[in-house]
């Protein structure tokens, strides 16, 4: 008797605590879409976030945040960091960290939709671009805003630190390097646990998916210098011919991958680009390749990219190429991050926290992918248990004809990547502020 009660109690607590997060969300929805669409119209590029990062910070410190901009120390001279840290204090308790990104991608938007980007800028490369929120970094800010309003809002239920961050150059994996570099776990309190989200066209909105463990892989990439000695294209016997053994390396690397890595460890070697030669009848002096290397486990990672020096090295060896003129095989430091890995036991009670809140035929399990994220840099080689989820973001009719008739809907990068706002971000505040109020909760 006295248990049933007990547990009546329970759940009136739990249904409460739901109801008044509907209502808070209903009481936003409506300017949170707003935003959703200002920002969609608005895109920046990768290192690029300067008014992105300021809307969000003015946001946050109007909430009540304590608010640091410019965060993010990058190792190129004169790059400003627009990462953005929002801190609320409330007590003592476990201290968690939420991030969004802020980047768009140098895509021209075709969706036809009335808030649809028109923005052209310059790239780095000084080439003009159309620029557009391709991945749905929009979707997570303004979801983030939402969370960070319900979480001011309910300071009475929760305990601890909370730190709302806005993370540059995701798109281009410098972003989340910058932000640590930059002291964001000395200047700031470090996390007991880091969350994220990330909008998917894979699944229905309304519905989110959790993947425990490996969920993306690392990236690195590559770039190889096959240098020769060139010559008159009808003289081989004189010339040391760079093309010949660049083809020998091309097909030779995916070996690696066949023939030297277990099968039951996902690996990818990818050259995606090879540029070499002017014309017919020369036999250049150099071919330069590029690659891209993704894995889950570190080494595996280590030993892909170690295949990868010795095998175009050996090829270029037994080709004749002298020893000083081997090729040059160098992994970028900067363009490299490890894999997303889901903490399995946060995982797994975030998912009982979703159910809850979404209901469970709303909540699935979702593969792993060979697409990358820097987000795991937060864990800090899984030190911290972290987890990302997928929220979807497609009309549920139009995924239905998409499974039916096998015609995929266009996904992130997508020029056509338009997701269904207002039940993506109704969905996607009340999952992260499930979860942030799940192990905050007092
Ligand atoms: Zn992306
Ligand atoms: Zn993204």
């Amino acid at each position: 008797m006295r248990i049933s009660f007990l547990l009546a109690c329970l759940f009136a607590v739990g249904a409460g605590a739901q109801e008044s997060l509907d209502a808070l969300i209903d009481g936003e929805i409506g300017s949170l879409v707003a935003t959703y669409k200002m920002l969609h119209a608005a895109p920046e590029l990768s290192l690029h976030e300067q008014k992105t990062s300021a809307f969000f910070a003015a946001q946050l410190r109007g909430m009540g945040y304590a608010v640091t901009e410019r965060v993010g120390k990058f190792d190129r001279p004169g790059q400003v960091g627009y990462g953005v840290v929002a801190v609320m204090n409330n007590g003592g308790g476990p201290t968690v960290l939420a991030r969004t990104d802020l980047d768009a991608l140098p895509v021209e938007e075709k969706t036809g939709l009335p808030y649809a980007s028109t923005v052209r800028t310059t790239n780095d490369a000084g080439q003009e671009v159309g620029v557009m929120h391709a991945c749905g970094h929009d979707i997570h800010i303004t979801t983030m805003l939402g969370v960070a309003r319900v979480m001011a809002a309910l300071k009475n239920q929760w305990r601890g630190t909370l730190v709302l961050i806005g993370q540059p150059a995701e798109e281009t994996v410098g972003g989340a390097r910058a932000m640590l570099q930059d002291g964001l776990y000395t200047r700031f309190p470090r996390p007991d646990y880091a969350l994220a989200l990330h909008d998917s066209p894979e699944y229905a909105a309304g519905q989110v998916a959790c993947v425990p463990g490996y969920a993306m892989a690392s990236a690195d990439s590559v770039d190889i210098k096959i240098r020769g000695v060139g010559g008159h294209g009808s003289k081989p016997e004189a010339a040391k011919d760079p093309i010949v053994v660049a083809a020998e390396v091309v097909m030779a690397l995916q070996t690696i991958v066949s023939r030297e890595n277990s099968p039951l460890d996902p690996a990818v070697i990818t050259v995606g680009s090879i540029h070499g030669g002017t014309r017919y009848n020369i036999i250049p002096d150099e071919v330069n390749l590029q690659l891209t290397v993704r894995a889950y486990r570190d080494e595996v990672r280590r030993k892909l990219l170690g295949g990868i020096e010795r095998v175009t090295k050996g090829i270029a060896l037994a080709a004749g190429i002298p020893a000083d003129r081997a090729p040059i095989v160098r992994v970028s430091e900067t363009e490299t991050t490890p894999a997303t890995y889901n903490d399995p036991a946060l995982t797994e009670r975030l998912r009982g926290v979703f159910v809850q809140a979404l209901g469970r035929e709303n909540v699935l399990t979702g593969s792993p992918l060979m697409g990358s994220e820097d987000f795991g840099l937060f864990s800090l080689d899984h030190r911290i248990p972290s987890t990302m989820f997928w929220l979807g973001a497609s009309d549920p009719a139009k995924l239905k004809e998409s499974r039916d008739t096998g015609k995929p809907l266009p996904y992130l990068h997508s020029a056509l990547f338009a997701p269904v706002p207002e039940p993506t971000l109704r969905t996607g505040v009340k999952a992260m502020a499930s979860a942030v109020l799940e192990l905050m909760r007092k």
